[in-house]
This record gives structure tokens, sequence and C-alpha cells, in this order.
């Protein structure tokens, strides 16, 4: 007999986007037995976000972007030519319904519920990335050293509401003078005045080697890859999902949607109506120079961060609203240019200038559960700023309600009927 949570008849399960959400949730139902194939039109880690973030892991992480006091905030920050925010004019108004979703969520009531359940999430983050790097080799990859966030008095409100949001949720942290910033990374001009240490987060030095190690792991314990653009996802009569391709169909007991910012051209198909838009985000390298880092660093007044990688120092930052098909801005990436030059006087050229689209919901919780038509279809996106910080954990759940486990987490807040 087939019990709750026993998959001895190996269903099969079909996961579409292989970032480090899909690679995850693939890892995780592999080690519960289901027969996995992932599915990416690109190679794994090759141009996603997952290959060009921060790489953050940040499990304190949990106080909102949709806070009451942002939307004051956000006109000077749209003018600022130094600042982290800029929208593509062209996509202004196809942003609109977005935007309105989004001050709606600005409410005090609403950034604490947000809060509350991301920090549900992130606090089990770390240990779900544990469970999976006990079968790769992470030792030249990952490092404990926290991350630094520092600040200038000028034109900066206090960072009091972060602080002691973060304090009532018992998050360690601890606050830097800038004689201590200074000891800890004495390269950065001393420019800051205060700061912060986030003594549990990690980073790695280079998301790629991760996302890779952990897709041949999956692969090595029986996984399959299919490199293939998925165009449709339908349902046949006995509601198993079908997923399309220009040429082929793949039939499956379950299937799972997580592509990123690009999820919404599949949920569209399942009359799903999920407000996720992206917010484009840019890195550059500057080779041969991560010895001027330990750990990463953020620079709040400009809101952007450095972190020290393989390739060299990883500038990364921008909030850019323009969707999924607009080129690259070339002044985005001068602005990172120059505020690193800022930071390190002694940076000369940069390398590999990336454009990468953070998957964002306007209340900036993420979508993790099933369909809200299709019970054997699965979501996991919207993870924003914190999608590589999640991704184990995600992975984790999703894996878990696939093979209906009891769990003691709240997942309703996470699901897409809250946009319904
Ligand atoms: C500049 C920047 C810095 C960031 N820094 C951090 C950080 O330091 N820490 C942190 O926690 N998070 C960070 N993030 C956020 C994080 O990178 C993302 O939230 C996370 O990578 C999203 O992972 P994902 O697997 O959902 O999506 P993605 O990494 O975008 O992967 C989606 C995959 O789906 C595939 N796909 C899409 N559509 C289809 C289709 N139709 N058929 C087949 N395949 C498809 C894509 O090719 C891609 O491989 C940052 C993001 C940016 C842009």
């Amino acid at each position: 007999m087939r019990g709750r949570g026993d998959v001895s008849l190996k269903s099969s399960v079909g996961v579409i986007g292989a970032g480090i959400q899909g690679v995850c949730i693939s890892l995780y139902l592999i080690k519960k037995g289901f027969k996995v194939t992932l599915f990416d039109r690109d190679n794994p880690g090759d141009i996603s976000a997952s290959y060009g973030n921060a790489g953050h892991f940040s499990p304190y992480a949990s106080v909102p972007i949709n806070r009451p006091d942002i939307l004051v905030d956000v006109p000077s920050m749209l003018l600022s030519s130094t600042g982290p925010l800029a929208l593509k004019w062209n996509y202004a108004l196809k942003m609109i319904p977005w935007f309105l979703k989004f001050i709606k969520n600005c409410s005090k009531k609403n950034m604490l519920h947000t809060a509350k359940y991301m920090n549900q999430i992130l606090d089990l983050s770390l240990s779900a990335y544990d469970e999976l790097f006990a079968d790769i080799d992470i030792s030249e990859l990952v490092e404990n050293k926290g991350i630094i966030y520092f600040w200038t008095n000028k034109d900066l409100k206090s960072r009091e509401l972060e602080i002691n949001m973060r304090k009532q949720f018992g998050i360690k942290q601890q606050i830097l003078t800038p004689h201590e910033i200074h000891d800890l990374e004495p390269h950065i001009r001393q420019i800051y005045h205060g700061g912060v240490l986030y003594p549990n987060a990690r980073h790695t030095r280079n998301p790629k080697k991760i996302l890779l190690k952990l897709f041949d792991l999956f692969i090595k314990k029986g996984g399959r890859f299919e490199k293939q653009n998925i165009k449709t996802i339908s349902f046949t009569s006995e509601n198993r999902p079908l997923i399309g391709t220009d040429l082929n169909f793949y039939t499956f007991d379950k299937a799972v949607i997580t592509c990123g910012a690009f999820s919404k051209k599949l949920t569209d198909q399942v009359n799903e109506k999920i407000p996720l838009d992206t917010e484009r985000g840019y890195h550059v390298h500057f080779k041969g120079h991560d010895h001027l880092l330990s750990r990463p660093v953020i620079f709040l007044n400009r809101g952007f961060g450095i972190t020290p990688m393989e390739q060299g120092l990883r500038v990364v930052g921008t909030v850019e609203f323009g969707g999924l098909n607009n080129p690259p801005s070339k002044k985005r990436i001068l602005n990172l240019v120059n505020n690193a030059k800022y930071l390190f006087p002694e940076l000369r050229d940069h390398h590999d200038e990336w454009l990468g689209f953070r998957p964002s919901l306007p209340d900036f919780l993420p979508i993790i559960g099933p369909s809200k038509n299709h019970k054997n279809l699965f979501y996991s996106f919207g993870h924003h700023h914190l999608g590589w910080t999640l991704g184990a954990i995600s992975g984790k759940i999703v894996a878990g309600m696939i093979a209906e486990e009891n769990t003691n987490l709240d997942l309703l807040p996470y699901s897409s009927t809250r946009f319904n």
C-alpha cells in the first residue's frame, strides 16, 4: 500500500528550470526516491541569476524591502546618479500594476507579515544547505566570515528599524564603529561613519561552481537533464502534467515550475494571475583584486555590494525596473564601476559585464507550493534578492510537499492563492 510520504512506486517529476531552486528541488526529490528530469534551455548556471549573484548566504535578511519609509525614499533614489534604483521608461506603464500592489504591501502590518515568514525560512536556510553540502566538497568555495554593511551619516536614515527588528528575531548582529570596520577591512577607503556585521552570514567564492557541484551530484544519483526550452504546460485527462517543447511532450506524475523571473510565461498558461516581475541587477569583476576584501561588504548609501570571489572582486548591485527584454544599461554598469572605484581608488579596468533578473513579487514573499488549479503542479519562484540563500530550504520544502510529508512550518503564506 502507498501511504503518505511513501514514494516506493517512484513517481516521476519534471522540474523546469535549473537555477539554484531547480537544482536543489531536484536533489532533495531524488534523495527521497523520485525519478526526476530537470529541464533548462541553457546549461545550468551559464547566465542565470543563480550564476551572477553576490554569493551571500544571508539568513539575517528578514527585514523586507516593502517597508513604510521606502516610499518616501524612492523619488530621490530614482533621481540620484550614484544610487541603486533605476527605471527603463519604456517599461514604466507595464510596471504600474506591480507598483500599486507593492505600495499596498508597504503598510507596517504587511511589512511585519513578510518579515515573519521570510524569517521562518531564512532561519532554516543554512542547515538545509548543510544537508546538501555534506555530499560535495565545498572547502574552497564557502567562507564563514560574515557580511558587513556600512554607511555614512549623509542622506541616510537611521538603520534602527532593521536593527531592532533583527534583534526581535534573535538574529546575531554586531554594531561596528569606524575603527572596527577599518580593523576588519583595512583596504576600504574610510568614508564610513558606522556599520554592522552579521557574523552568521556566509559567502561563496563562486556561485556557479556550487550550482554545478550540486547538479553533478543530482546526475550521479540518477537524475536526468534535458536541455530544452519549455514552451507549454498542459495536462492529460488524468491531470498528469505535460511539459511541451517545440517538438516534444514529456509526461510526468508531478511537475515543478521554477524558472525564476521567467516563471510567469508558464504560470499564465494554467490560469493563474501571479504578478511576478523582475528587479534587474548587474555585476562586474575586477580581476585579481579579491585580496582587497576578506568578506562581502555592502555600502548602504549607494546600495551596492562587493564580494571577494575567484573571479576577482565582484561588484554587484542596482535595482532596475525594465522587464525581461530590454538590453543592459551601460549607465548602470558605469555607475557600479565608479562606485567600486570610490571605495577602492586603486581599481582600474573591469571585466565581465553581466545583467541578471531577480524574480520579485510585490509582497516580497516567494511562491512555494502547489498550483491553485492543478494538484500535480508545484511552484518555487519569486525569491527576489534572497533566492541564492533560499535555494536549499525551498528545495527541501517543495520535495516534502510532493512526498506529502507532514511539516511544522506554516506554508500557507507562500501560496500563489494569495494573489487570486
Ligand atoms: C545582481 C544580483 C545579486 C544577487 N545577490 C544575491 C545574494 O547575494 N544572495 C541571495 O540570496 N540572492 C541573491 N540574488 C538573488 C538570486 O540570485 C535569485 O533570487 C536566484 O538566483 C533565483 O534562482 P532561481 O533558480 O529561482 O532562478 P534562476 O537562477 O533565474 O534560474 C532559472 C532557470 O530557469 C531557466 N528557464 C527559464 N525559463 C525556461 C524555460 N521556458 N524552459 C527551460 N528553462 C527555463 C533559466 O535558463 C534559468 O537557468 C541576486 C540577484 C541578482 C540579480
